[in-house]
Parts: structure tokens; C-alpha cells; sequence
């Protein structure tokens, strides 16, 4: 169940080598980008090791979870956030308009992180075609059903769809900031801050 042309996201024909190098610059434009709106960020990628390919860990006694590209805060609120770089948001022809997706493993982990730190974990994707940057909370957007066998019969519990399988949003589901590449400007003049209200501290 993949949107056609490419795994996740689609991708234009690149080099692993150079489809690495603009997710690194997305992630560098995002962090700017944030900077510039007043957050100040934990850069999980500049402790991404010599490989540059494996994401930082939390790690606990008896597992690991990985984190979120960035880990940011301002003013009491702290943000956990994802960013992908895709090239445009393919169209899903059974959900019946555009998306954009990351691996399952990824999702389930980043969940896990919001529930145990109580920070919102946000998905960041950087589209170049639509020159967007599209921002939704992981929790809060819908995931699209698997379809696999069991899953389409009601037994979600012997799903098998494979944790390298997708998982995948409408695009309409996340808030839209549109503009060339780092320059993003929300046409609803909304901050990250008021996207991510904190529970009330009582
Ligand atoms: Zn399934």
C-alpha cells in the first residue's frame, strides 16, 4: 500500500549520498527557521555520529527510542520535532488525496517518546514542489489504516504489515506554511507554540 513514486515520501531520482545531504539541509533551514521565531534548539543532528545516518537514542534500563530530529523550547513549551524533506506529496488513490508518510518503526517510536516525555512530538515535512513546510502533531493526525489482510478483516492484532511499512497523512492535515525554502511564512498567522498547547500545570 505505498503511494507511487517512492517509499515514504517520493523523492526525485537522487544518490542516497545527496537525498541524505538535502535532509540534512532541511533539517538546518527548519532549526533557522525556529531560531528566528524565537525557540532555541537542541540539535539532535549534530550528534548523529561519524556514519551521519543513525539518529541519537533515548535510552532506557531495558530499551531504546529514537528521537526526533530536534528537541526545542520557549516560554515553558518544549517541542520535539521530525523533519523530512520530500519532493512533492504523492497522491493516494484509496484515501483519496495527497500524502505523506514515514516508516511505521519511526511513528510507533516518536509516539512513545510524546507519551513518557510528555512533550508533543511534531513531523515536519520540507515539500519542494509546493515550496511548503507542512507541520502536524504525530499524536493528532490520523494515521492511514493499514491494509493489510488481518487489518481489513478487523484483526488488527495479527497485523502483518511490516514495521519498515509506511505510515501515511492526509496532507490537508497539517498546518501549512508556504514560502521558498526557509523562508516559510503561515498564512493564518499562528506561532508553533499556540500548534503545541502544553497541559495546564496544576
Ligand atoms: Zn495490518
Amino acid at each position: 500500500m505505498r503511494p507511487r513514486g517512492g517509499k515514504y515520501g517520493a523523492m526525485k531520482q537522487r544518490t542516497f549520498e545527496q537525498s541524505l545531504a538535502r535532509g540534512r539541509e532541511a533539517e538546518v533551514a527548519v532549526a533557522e527557521w525556529l531560531r528566528r521565531r524565537g525557540w532555541g534548539i537542541v540539535p539532535g543532528y549534530d550528534y548523529t555520529g561519524s556514519d551521519g545516518n543513525k539518529g541519537p537514542r533515548a535510552t532506557f534500563l531495558s530499551r531504546k527510542l529514537i528521537i526526533p530530529d530536534l528537541d526545542i523550547f520557549k516560554s515553558g513549551k518544549r517541542v520535539w520535532i521530525e523533519v523530512k524533506y520530500y519532493t512533492y506529496a504523492p497522491w493516494n488513490r484509496k484515501l483519496d488525496t495527497n500524502v505523506h508518510g514515514i516508516p511505521r518503526y519511526y511513528y510507533e517510536h516518536y509516539l512513545e517518546v510524546e507519551k513518557e516525555s510528555g512533550h508533543p512530538v511534531f513531523l515536519a515535512v520540507v515539500e519542494e514542489k509546493n515550496s511548503r513546510l507542512l507541520l502536524g502533531r504525530m499524536s493528532q493526525l490520523t494515521p492511514y489504516p493499514c491494509q493489510c489482510k488481518s487489518c481489513c478483516s478487523g484483526e488488527p492484532l495479527h497485523c502483518t504489515a511490516a514495521l519498515r511499512d509506511g505510515v501515511y497523512f492526509a496532507v490537508g492535515e497539517f498546518h501549512q506554511f508556504v514560502g521558498e525554502f526557509g523562508q516559510w511564512k503561515d498564512t493564518r498567522h499562528r506561532s508553533l507554540g499556540s500548534l503545541a498547547p502544553q497541559r495546564n500545570a496544576s
